[in-house]
C-alpha cells in the first residue's frame, strides 16, 4: 500500500514525487516509457545532446520552479542567462521590442503600426491592471484594424510560439504573461497560495504599469547548463527512499472505491494508494475510470492541444549568424523560433561545431510542415547545407492544454476525491516547465486543505 501514486514520470511528476516524498509519504512513479523526464530530457544523437524541443526556463528567479528547487532539492542544477529574443530579418537579427521604449524604434514593422500596437499592448495592460479578465479576449479582437500584413504576421508568429495557436484563438492574458509584460512570481513571498483560481485577479496587484517603460524580466529567465537533462538529474538525484519509480510501466486505469481514488493498475498488477497523482494527459482520464462524471468528461474534451516539429541541426563548424545566447524568430513564410542551443554550455556538441534547434508549429500533416520548415531554413540561411551534418526530427506535445481562448484547463482538483491531476494542463499560468511547477505548487497546496498533508 502506498501512500501517493503518481501516473508519469515528467518534470510534474518528478517534481510532485520529490515533494510529497520529502514529506514523508511513500511514493510509487509508474512511467509507461523506457526513460524519465518526459519532454525535459536531453539525447544524445551523433555527438550531439539534443534537448526535447528547444527551451527557455521562465520566472526563475522567484517562480514556482525556484520555490520548489529552493525547498526540495538536494541541489539545484547551474542556469545560464539565457541571453535574449530576437527577430530575424533580411539584414540580420534585431532585438524583440520587450517594452514600450524599445518598440519606438523596432523599424523591423513601419512606424504607423508600431504606434498602433503600443497603444493596444497599454491598453490591454491597463486593463489587466484594474481587474478585467482578459483570458477569454483574443489577441487578433483586441488589435486596431488596418494594420500591414507584415505586422499581423508578426503578432500571428508571436502568439503561435507562446501558446502554439494563432492570434484568434490566443488570449491577451497569455500573451501579456509569456511576452513577460506581466508576471506573477511574486505570489510566492510566503507560504503556498492557491493558484488555479487566482488568475488575473491575483496579477493584478504585483502588475506595474511601469513596465511599458522599463521591463526588467529577462534576468529571470535561463536556460540549465549541460542541457534539460542537468535539471532533470538533479529531481532524480534528490529523490528520497521512501519514493520509488518503475519505467515501462503504462497505467491502464485509475481504480476508485465509492467515489474516491484508491490505486492503479497496470497490465500485470494493482497497485493499492491512498492518493493518485496523474501528470499524464488530463485528457486521457475519461479511458481510464469508469465512473467520471459526465459533465466533467465533456469539459476534458474540450482541451486544445497543439503540435510542433522541432528540427535539430548539427554543424560541421560554427556560423556568424549564429552567434549569440538566446533565440530568434522568422515570421515570414513559416515561421520558426530557434536557439544555437550549444552557445549555452560545453559538450552540448563537439568543440568547434554548432546544435541549432528550430521549432515550427504543426497545423497541417507533418510531411508538408517539414517540407515548408526546409524551405525557410535553406531560404533564410541559404549557406547552411554545406555545414548540416546531422539532422534530428521531433513531433512533440509541448503543452497537455493549450491556454486558447475557448480551451479547457481542468484544476489540480477532480470531481474524484483523492485524484488529483499536475502538469502542464493543470495550470493556466505561465509557460512549459514553469507551469508544470505552477500545477505541483498548487497540489501541495489542495493536499493541505484536504487533510492530505500536513500544515507547513
Ligand atoms: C518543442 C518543445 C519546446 C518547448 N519549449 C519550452 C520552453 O521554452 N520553456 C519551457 O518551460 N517549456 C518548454 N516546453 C515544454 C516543457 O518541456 C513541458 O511542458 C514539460 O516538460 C511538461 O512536463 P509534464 O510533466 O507536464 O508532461 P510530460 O513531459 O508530457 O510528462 C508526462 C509523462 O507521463 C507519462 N505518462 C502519460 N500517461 C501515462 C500512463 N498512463 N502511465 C504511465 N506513464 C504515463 C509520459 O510518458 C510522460 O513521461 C517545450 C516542449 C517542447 C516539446
Amino acid at each position: 500500500m502506498y501512500d501517493v501514486i503518481v501516473v508519469g514520470g515528467g518534470i510534474s511528476g518528478l517534481l510532485s514525487a520529490l515533494a510529497l516524498g520529502k514529506h514523508g509519504k511513500k511514493v510509487l512513479v509508474l512511467e509507461r516509457s523506457d526513460y524519465l523526464g518526459g519532454n525535459c530530457n536531453s539525447y544524445r544523437v551523433d555527438d550531439f545532446w539534443v534537448d526535447t524541443g528547444p527551451h527557455a526556463i521562465t520566472h526563475l528567479q522567484k517562480g514556482p520552479l525556484r520555490v520548489l528547487m529552493d525547498k526540495y532539492f538536494d541541489y539545484t542544477p547551474v542556469f545560464v542567462d539565457y541571453g535574449s529574443y530576437y527577430v530575424r530579418t533580411a539584414n540580420g537579427i534585431r532585438l524583440v521590442p520587450s517594452n514600450l521604449r524599445e518598440f519606438a524604434t523596432f523599424d523591423v514593422l513601419p512606424r504607423m503600426d508600431r504606434l498602433m500596437l503600443s497603444q493596444a499592448v497599454t491598453k490591454a495592460l491597463t486593463l489587466v491592471t484594474f481587474g478585467t479578465d482578459m483570458s477569454k479576449e483574443s489577441v487578433y479582437s483586441c488589435l486596431p484594424h488596418h494594420l500591414s500584413d507584415d505586422t499581423y504576421s508578426f503578432v500571428d508568429t508571436i502568439s503561435y510560439f507562446l501558446s502554439g495557436k494563432s492570434m484568434r484563438e490566443t488570449s491577451v492574458y497569455r500573451i501579456l504573461y509569456g511576452s513577460s509584460f506581466v508576471r506573477n512570481s511574486a505570489i510566492y513571498d510566503g507560504e503556498y497560495q492557491t493558484i488555479t483560481d487566482q488568475l488575473v485577479g491575483q496579477i493584478t496587484s504585483i502588475t506595474g504599469l511601469g513596465r511599458l517603460v522599463t521591463n526588467k524580466t529577462s534576468y529571470a529567465q535561463a536556460y540549465p547548463s549541460g542541457g534539460l537533462k542537468t535539471l532533470l538529474g538533479s529531481v532524480l538525484h534528490s529523490l528520497p527512499d521512501n519514493v520509488e519509480v518503475r519505467t515501462d510501466t503504462q497505467v491502464r486505469s485509475i481504480l476508485t472505491d465509492d467515489g474516491k481514488a484508491s490505486g492503479v493498475s497496470t497490465d500485470d498488477e494493482s497497485y493499492d494508494a491512498e492518493i493518485v497523482v496523474h501528470s499524464g494527459f488530463a485528457k486521457d482520464l475519461p479511458g481510464m475510470i469508469n465512473d467520471l462524471p459526465a459533465d466533467y468528461r465533456a469539459l476534458l474534451g474540450r482541451i486544445d492541444q497543439a503540435k510542433s516539429l522541432c528540427i535539430w541541426l548539427g554543424l560541421s563548424q560554427q556560423m556568424k549568424e549564429f552567434d549569440y545566447t538566446g533565440s530568434e524568430v522568422w515570421f515570414k513564410e513559416k515561421a520558426y523560433w530557434a536557439m544555437p542551443i550549444s552557445n549555452y554550455s560545453q559538450g552540448i556538441a563537439p568543440k568547434g561545431k554548432q546544435l541549432v534547434g528550430f521549432m515550427f508549429v504543426v497545423e497541417d500533416s507533418v510531411k508538408s510542415e517539414r517540407d515548408r520548415a526546409w524551405e525557410t531554413i535553406h531560404h533564410v540561411f541559404p549557406e547552411i547545407e554545406k555545414r548540416i551534418e546531422m539532422v534530428h526530427y521531433q513531433v512533440t506535445t509541448p503543452e497537455k492544454a493549450a491556454v486558447s481562448i475557448d480551451g479547457y484547463i481542468p484544476d489540480v482538483r477532480t470531481p474524484v476525491s483523492n485524484l488529483y491531476l499536475v502538469g502542464t494542463d493543470a495550470a493556466a499560468e505561465s509557460m512549459g516547465i514553469t507551469r508544470a511547477a505552477y500545477s505541483v505548487i498548487d497540489l501541495l497546496k489542495c493536499m493541505r486543505e484536504d487533510r492530505h498533508l500536513e500544515p507547513a
